[in-house]
């Protein structure tokens, strides 16, 4: 017999079926037990006599007749709840020891360290399978949009160089190279740009972004990114791409958005206004609705002074000024004024993209990275790939980057970015059930011509 998921047993009123899944709970009544069956759907009622000790959360499987429940005992809160399954065999495919917590209830009251150790469990509760089911339903929407706006989905190394995205980079050591390190990406940013002066125009990834940051509540240390460039475009149509993309991806989810279009608002304005970049736009009464507020902010300063009294980029140092203010950039004039074609998109007080019009041409790019204190040795060495990329025929474009696990969170009203990760890394920077960073075979070290020392 094939067997039937716990949704489809509505149509089979009547008929024999066979059910695969967990063993949500189970309530005895002397020689009665139910038994509610939980899989990939929901869940359904089960009731049977003398059936063999099982424990909750067990893999079973349940042959049994679909009947009608007496309208008394209808239960309104589950989809199958009009019928039950009479067992007639009930047969244990995977029988599970006591577990470390209960996987019925939202699960937020557990620590971090247990819940990430048994990951997979945490993940069985209805509030995670949504999270993450309704995360895949939103990255299918967004591919959907972009492939009907004539975009192409090209993957990007994992093994790298280093490319500034103002984080500390994860290195990878080289067993063919001793002493030489990769870099993990913390964005496409450089491939990206590349394949637009490979001839692609329009390009996007589902891209893991990896920077060695301290974890915070909206910050792991590997995140996803929607990531896009196009070719030959303005500020304004990135800008609508990734309107347009947030907004039909948004709907298709249910997610209400509370202002359309998105206002856009200069980095002055919201600093007069709001005194932050990462503003909430919503009323108290739309935050009770659940509503998403989204606000672009223009016009970032490019470079800002750090601590030392040196210049450093405040967003994205591969940029284009405003056209206003190249002049002022290659003259290196005036340079705390000048504003970048940065881009950022908030929701709800979290920011959640921001891109750029590139420089393509390497004079202005070269004087970036003066302006950010590089020698020309370093900036060869670094990016001299870029500058000869943009001598070779690199057309003007632009790109973005949504960070939309941050957008899922601000959805579904989550405070923890893990809650829409599958296996997130806990507060203390370590993975998910495996029990990494740990040692490795000292053999391994030495073919890496690598030594541990304490530190
Ligand atoms: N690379 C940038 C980031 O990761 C996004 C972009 O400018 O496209 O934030």
């Amino acid at each position: 017999m094939e067997r039937t998921l716990t949704t489809q047993s509505l149509e089979k009123v009547g008929q024999k079926i066979k059910l695969q899944g967990w063993l949500a709970s189970i309530r005895d009544h002397g020689k009665i037990s139910f038994i509610d069956l939980r899989d990939r759907q929901g869940v359904i009622q089960c009731v049977g006599q003398n059936l063999p000790k099982v424990s909750t959360e067990s893999v079973v499987e349940i042959e049994g007749m679909v009947a009608k429940r007496p309208a008394n005992l209808v239960n309104k809160n589950i989809t199958t709840g009009e019928i039950e399954v009479q067992i007639a065999k009930l047969t244990i495919l995977s029988l599970a020891q006591e577990l470390p917590f209960q996987v019925d209830g939202d699960g937020y009251e557990l620590g971090e360290e247990v819940k990430l150790k048994y990951r997979y469990l945490d993940l069985r509760r209805a509030r995670l399978q949504r999270n993450l089911r309704v995360r895949s339903d939103y990255v299918q929407a967004a591919r959907e949009y972009l492939f009907s706006k004539d975009f192409v989905e090209i993957e990007t190394p994992l093994l790298t160089k280093s490319t500034p995205e103002g984080s500390r980079d994860f290195i990878v050591p080289s067993r063919l190279n001793p002493g030489k390190f990769f870099a993990l990406p913390q964005s496409p940013q450089q491939y990206k740009q590349l394949l637009m002066s490979a001839g692609f125009e329009r390009y996007f990834q589902i891209a893991k972004c990896l920077r060695d940051e301290d974890p915070r509540a909206d910050r792991g240390f590997e995140h996803s990114q929607i990531d896009l460039e196009m070719s030959f475009v303005t500020r304004e149509e990135v800008m609508k791409v990734v309107e347009e993309m947030t907004v039909f991806a948004l709907e298709k989810i249910g997610a209400k958005i509370v202002k359309k279009p998105f206002p856009i608002l200069t980095h002055k304005e919201v600093m007069e206004t709001y005194g932050s970049d990462k503003f909430d736009l919503r009323t108290d009464a739309e935050k009770k609705e659940k509503g998403l507020a989204f606000a672009w902010i223009i016009d970032f300063p490019f470079f800002e002074k750090e601590a030392e009294g040196a210049w450093t980029f405040t967003h994205n140092p591969f940029s284009q000024p405003v056209p206003e203010h190249e002049s002022w950039l290659m003259k290196k004039e005036k340079i705390g004024e000048i504003l970048t074609s940065q881009y950022d998109l908030v929701c709800n007080g979290l920011e959640v993209a921001g891109g750029s019009i590139r420089s393509n041409k390497p004079e202005v790019l070269k004087c970036v990275f003066e302006i950010l204190g590089y020698k020309d040795e370093e900036i060869e060495n670094k990016f001299g790939h870029m500058l000869t990329a943009f001598k070779l025929g690199t057309p003007p474009h632009g790109g973005c980057a949504q960070g939309f696990e941050r957008l899922l969170m601000a959805n579904f009203g989550e405070e923890y970015l893990r809650e829409v990760q599958a296996f997130p890394q806990t507060g203390r920077g370590r993975t998910s059930v495996m029990d990494a960073p740990s040692e490795v075979d000292a053999k391994l070290l030495t073919e890496l011509g690598i030594k541990v020392v304490e530190k």
